[in-house]
């Protein structure tokens, strides 16, 4: 957003902070309380399958708060934000790699009906500008799942076996892909996409995520 549109959007719905939700001032990431509470270094590791990843924040306290008024309470509008962190863990994490295109954990078209919009694809869409690196739709979900927290360790891998397909091909083949999701606990759900993509021709694939608690 360039500053006169922050101005107009504004003056009806002012900024907030998306870690506890208080007012902040036009164009801040985060209130100043909630700021002095960022981790120092960022969280990074493999998902299933050995694909990096890196993710600004671990799940718990304000950060999974964020994440549960994103996803759940309709806070869309916290995306910018949220996404700008991400954008950063991925610059020092992979300021090496050049990606040619961003992409993210896709949902079941049942679900997001359900929830009206994708929180990990809102997030990827706000990495592509604050990146210059284009989005796009990569991967279906083409069959529904049990939620995997539900899930004991094994089934976990199970679950997410063959609910994804590749899609737009030609985008994947030879290419270095970043693949976008709000949290990432057991690397499972990422690295399924990952292998997905590889198995498309994708070159290299790193995985960026707002929370990471690895937990298997
Ligand atoms: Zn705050």
């Amino acid at each position: 957003m360039n500053k006169i549109h922050r101005f107009i959007v504004a003056a009806f719905l002012p900024e907030r902070c998306p870690y506890c939700n208080r007012v902040v001032n036009m164009g801040k990431t985060a209130c100043p309380e909630c700021k002095a509470h960022f981790p120092e270094t960022i969280r990074e590791g493999h998902a299933v399958g050995g694909y990096p990843y890196t993710a600004p924040f671990s799940y718990n306290g304000k950060f999974a708060e964020a994440v549960k008024r994103f996803k759940f309470n309709g806070h869309k509008e916290y995306a910018e934000k949220l996404a700008l962190q991400i954008t950063n863990a991925v610059k020092e994490s992979f300021g090496d790699i050049k990606f040619d295109c961003i992409t993210c954990v896709p949902m079941h078209k049942n679900q997001l009906r359900e929830r009206g919009y994708n929180q990990a694809e809102l997030l990827a869409k706000q990495i592509s500008k604050q990146l210059n690196i284009p989005y796009e739709t990569l991967l279906v979900k083409h069959r529904e799942n049990q939620p995997q927290h539900s899930l004991t360790s094994s089934q976990k891998r199970d679950n997410v076996r063959g609910v994804y397909k590749a899609v737009n091909t030609d985008k994947i083949n030879g290419n270095n892909i970043l693949i976008v999701d709000d949290i990432l606990t057991t690397g499972h759900t990422l690295g399924e996409c990952c292998r997905i993509l590889s198995k498309a021709g994708g070159e290299k694939i790193y995985c960026a995520a707002l929370c990471a608690k690895i937990i298997r």
